[in-house]
């Protein structure tokens, strides 16, 4: 899955969401996360950010690790 990491905070740009082919991209209160289930690795929310926040998650810089537990966490708090 792709990886949404620290640029977003507070940016929340949503260019990804309107590329995103499967509607996998959800809203945060500081940051938007990718549903790592549903994101179908098609790369499309990558170039379109203008932060350069997204990552594949087997790309992520070792500084942005941890922003795959935290996408992955939003969707599994109740
Ligand atoms: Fe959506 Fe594709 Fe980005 Fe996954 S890689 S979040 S499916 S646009």
């Amino acid at each position: 899955a792709y990886i949404i990491t620290e640029p977003c905070l507070d940016i929340k740009d949503r260019a990804c969401v309107e590329v995103c082919p499967v509607d996998c991209i959800y809203e945060g209160e500081r940051f938007l996360y990718i549903h790592p289930d549903e994101c179908v690795d098609c790369s499309a929310c990558e170039p379109v950010c203008p932060v350069e926040a997204i990552y594949p998650d087997d790309q992520l810089p070792a500084e942005l690790a941890e922003y795959a537990g935290i996408n992955a966490d939003f969707f599994t708090a109740v």
